[in-house]
Order: C-alpha cells, then sequence, then structure tokens
C-alpha cells in the first residue's frame, strides 16, 4: 500500500454527542460512498479516521473526492506510507511533499508515534526530518508556532506515513446521526441547497416531489431525480416519493378561490409530507423556502402552511440572499440542474393577484368545501417511490 486517506473527525468532540455512534455512524456512510472504488478498511483511532486501500487497484482518486463530500468530516489529507525508518520517512516527505516544501518560508514536523516500539521518540524523530529538510531547502525555515507547512509523520503498527496539513472537508455531523425528515424537492434552486444544509446537520433525508403530470413533463421530473442524484455524495442514498398531484390541483382550481390557491396547495403538499414523515419515522419537514423570495414567503403564509402539520418545518434558507443559495447550489454541483428550463408544479394555474397576507380563518373557510381526507389519501396512495443510488 502507497497512500491512504486520513480524515479528521468533527464536532461531536466537543458536543459531548455520543462519541461511539457518532464513530459508527460515520464509518458506515464512509464504507457505502467508498462502494464500486475498491476494498478499503476503514477505522478510527483518537479522532481522526484511517481509510485505507487494501490493494493497488483501488480508486485513491475517486475516493479522495468522495472523502471530501461526508459529514462529520472536518479535515482530511492524502498520506504516503514507507517504511518505518528515519531515512526512508525523509525520502517520501522529499518525495511526496516535494512541491510543497519547496514553496513554503516557515515549517514544522511534528511525529506521532503508535508504534512504542519505534526506536526514536516522537520528538526525536521530527527533530531529524526536519534538520535534514532545514539543510536541503534554503527556503525553509523552521517555525515552530505558525509555520506555513507542518509536515506530519505517523509511525503505525505496519508502516510509516507522512502526509502535509489537512484540506477542509465538508464539515456537520454524520448523516444519519440526528434522525430523519422529509425534504421538499422542486426543481428549483433552494430546495436542493436546503436539503443539503439539512443533511449536513446529520439528518438522514427522504425527498419528496410533487408532480403534476401532464401539466407539467415527464423531463420535469427526471430533472428533480437528477439533483437528488446530485445530492447523493452528501447525503446517500435517497428514496425520492413522488406523489401525483394534478388531481388536487384540478380540485382546487375548481374549488378555491384563485387567490388563495398557491397556500391552499401548499397546505396540501404539508399534510401529504406528514403523511409520509409518519410512514418513515421522519420528525420534521424541510422546505427552500426564503422569506420574501415569493408570494407564498411571507411569515403570514408561513403560518398559514405551517398550521397543517404538527411536525417543525426546518427552512435553512430563509434568511439567506438568492446570491449566497446561488454560491452554495455551484459548491455542492446542482446550480447548473437546477437552472434547466422546465416547468414546477407551482407556476400550473399560478393566480393572478395572490395573497400575500391572509387573514386568519380564510385559508380554512377556501377549504371548506374539499375531502381534504379522501385527497390526500389518493395522493399518497398514488405515490411512485424511487430508489436514487449514489452518484
Ligand atoms: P425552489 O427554488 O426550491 O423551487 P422557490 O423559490 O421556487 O423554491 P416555491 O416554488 O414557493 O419557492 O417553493 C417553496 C418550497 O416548497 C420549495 O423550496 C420546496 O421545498 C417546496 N416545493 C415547491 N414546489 C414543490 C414540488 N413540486 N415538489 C416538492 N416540493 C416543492
Ligand atoms: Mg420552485
Amino acid at each position: 500500500m502507497n497512500e491512504m486517506i486520513l480524515l479528521k473527525l468533527g464536532e461531536m468532540v466537543l458536543k459531548g454527542l455520543n462519541r461511539r455512534s457518532f464513530e459508527d455512524k460515520l464509518q458506515a456512510n464512509i464504507y457505502r460512498r467508498l462502494n464500486g472504488l475498491g476494498q478499503f478498511r476503514v477505522y478510527t483511532r483518537q479522532s481522526a479516521t484511517y481509510v485505507e486501500p487494501m490493494d493497488d487497484a483501488c480508486d485513491m482518486d475517486g475516493a479522495w473526492e468522495a472523502m471530501k463530500k461526508v459529514f462529520g468530516v472536518v479535515g482530511l489529507s492524502r498520506a504516503k506510507a514507507c517504511e518505518k525508518d528515519p531515512e526512508a520517512i525523509l525520502t517520501a516527505c522529499r518525495e511526496y511533499l516535494g512541491q510543497r516544501l519547496a514553496e513554503a518560508r516557515t515549517f514544522k514536523v511534528e511525529t506521532k508515534r503508535a508504534d512504542k516500539t519505534f526506536p526514536m521518540t516522537s520528538i526525536q524523530l521530527s527533530q531529524y526530518v526536519g534538520g535534514e529538510l532545514d539543510e536541503s531547502y534554503p527556503n525553509l525555515k523552521v517555525d515552530v508556532h505558525h509555520p506555513e507547512l507542518t509536515v506530519h509523520v505517523e509511525i503505525r503498527d505496519y508502516a510509516a506515513f507522512v502526509h502535509a496539513d489537512p484540506e477542509p472537508g465538508a464539515g456537520g455531523l454524520p448523516v444519519g446521526i440526528n434522525g430523519r425528515a422529509v425534504a421538499l424537492l422542486s426543481g428549483g434552486i433552494d430546495s436542493p441547497v436546503a436539503s443539503y444544509m439539512i443533511a449536513k446537520r446529520g439528518v438522514a433525508l427522504e425527498m419528496v416531489h410533487f408532480f403534476s403530470y401532464p401539466y407539467t413533463s415527464n423531463e420535469a421530473k427526471d430533472k428533480v431525480l437528477e439533483l437528488a442524484r446530485l445530492l447523493t455524495p452528501w447525503c446517500g442514498h435517497l428514496t425520492v416519493h413522488v406523489v401525483p398531484f394534478t388531481a388536487i390541483q384540478e380540485e382546487l382550481r375548481r374549488n378555491c378561490p384563485e387567490s388563495l390557491f398557491t397556500l391552499v396547495m401548499r397546505r396540501f403538499m404539508m399534510r401529504i409530507a406528514q403523511a409520509i414523515a409518519e410512514r418513515c419515522g421522519a420528525k420534521a419537514l424541510v422546505t427552500g423556502e426564503c422569506l420574501g423570495q415569493v408570494a407564498s414567503q411571507t411569515m403570514e403564509a408561513m403560518t398559514v402552511t405551517g398550521a397543517v402539520t404538527s411536525l417543525p418545518i426546518l427552512r435553512p434558507v430563509v434568511g439567506m440572499d438568492k446570491e449566497e443559495i446561488v454560491r452554495l447550489a455551484r459548491k455542492i454541483g446542482t446550480y447548473e440542474t437546477s437552472i434547466l428550463p422546465y416547468e414546477d408544479c407551482c407556476t400550473v394555474f399560478t393566480p393572478r393577484h395572490p395573497r400575500l397576507r391572509p387573514l386568519p380563518g380564510e385559508v380554512e373557510a377556501a377549504e371548506a368545501n374539499l375531502d381534504i381526507d379522501a385527497l390526500v389519501r389518493a395522493a399518497v396512495d398514488g405515490i411512485e417511490r424511487v430508489q436514487v443510488r449514489l452518484a
């Protein structure tokens, strides 16, 4: 084995979350992300997780990319393996970190020794490697307090490893450690970002999409499934519950005042999402709503739509500007798909003058003529579940 990946674990150490379950969940998530990239061994020691390839057939570049998207990891480095011998370690530093050593002005060497039978102490080895590197790179000066580059040396039971400072990881908490939520995924920019943000807090997601065929096309549905697929490197594999929504919308067009159409429609979304949440043990709903972005996203409208569910509605992008949401969408890789020009169910029968600030009781009155339970049940019974595998 030539190389491995070292992961630095995140905030559970500080938050007093159950450390063992954090590590177990993270490890299970890591194994799943490494699926198809070769045989790896993954284990955790002292808030670092080691991802070791079992043979040369492993796709290390693929694993590196995958590990950057695992929530619960704050930093990661690729480490080069070598013999447990001071000369071999020095050579590995020169070969593997040569570029960084040539560019930095100040550095230090830090050694960790798991193998206590190694004949030098950590300090002796750091001094030896540091001294040699200092001599061979005239640009370098030792600075033990604020070095530009830290050369890490690890002596493990079966090999030594060298690596530079970790790169930033995805942060957050391992998906699944904070329960499950139902995320309402439209084809827009905001809801994939909202889903990402809640998954980052350790929440496993079930996705729901309301589909208004034939008013919205199969391409529009495929786009949503593609968005879900793009989220899987962050969220893990996903189930998308595709809810037939046409019958409800047609019923609302017939029997509901036009100005309240959007609000009543959104209340149906919440009721159906809650029914799905009950079936899959989810404890919250997630939306991409953003305060003031559109007519149905005033505080009054949020009160009205939230009133039909007893679950908390998590709206992680509620206080963000569009540019901030777009920046995040680009970072996580969903933006280009989100802006593909397919219609969404919300653009079907859009009222000309939507009510921005519904009065208490008004929406309930508008729903009085509807058989709400039957409409919700029919929609739930018609759900198509699509499994979206890891991208
Ligand atoms: P987005 O960019 O996420 O589509 P938006 O700014 O277009 O959001 P709305 O269309 O008002 O806002 O939708 C608000 C939220 O309601 C969405 O972020 C999403 O969570 C949910 N939603 C809207 N339409 C659908 C749909 N067809 N299927 C599932 N969820 C939806
Ligand atoms: Mg939308």
